[in-house]
């Protein structure tokens, strides 16, 4: 079985994840672009049992385009996101960051959403699911 660690920029904040995510997708959305400073965000979506926590971290509830809150653990002291949560799913899934794996055999998305905000120079997988 596959384990992965994904870390802030400093390594104080650690997630430690056993097994293949449930879902990997991209998301163009405005609070995601506002969230990473990248143009778009990626995220793995791994069940809740299978990541370790370790070091200490800050959360953040941040409001999404449609009103959708999702509670984010980031670094008090890099400021990285390391993992985050749906409100009201905080017990089943766990959503991590693609970019703190640092791993470019990672899985690719197969899912992008909030394709009408993506900025013009981007592409993904033909074969993900789109979605505008
Ligand atoms: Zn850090
Ligand atoms: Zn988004």
């Amino acid at each position: 079985m596959s384990v992965r660690v994904a870390s802030c920029s400093c390594g104080q904040l650690r997630a430690e994840v056993r097994g293949e995510p449930t879902r990997v997708s991209v998301c163009h959305c405005h609070a995601c672009q506002r969230r990473t400073g990248s143009v778009f965000g990626a995220q793995a979506r791994f069940p809740r049992e299978v990541v370790a926590v370790e070091g200490e971290g800050t959360e953040f509830v941040r409001v999404g385009d449609e009103g959708g809150r999702s509670r984010f653990t980031f670094c008090p002291r890099c400021g990285s996101t390391v993992f985050y949560v749906a409100e009201g799913d905080e017990g089943r899934r766990i959503a991590i960051p693609v970019g703190a794996f640092a791993d470019t055999r990672f899985p690719a998305p197969t899912v992008s959403v909030y394709e009408e905000r993506m900025h013009s120079w981007v592409s993904v997988p033909d074969d993900a699911e789109h979605w505008r």
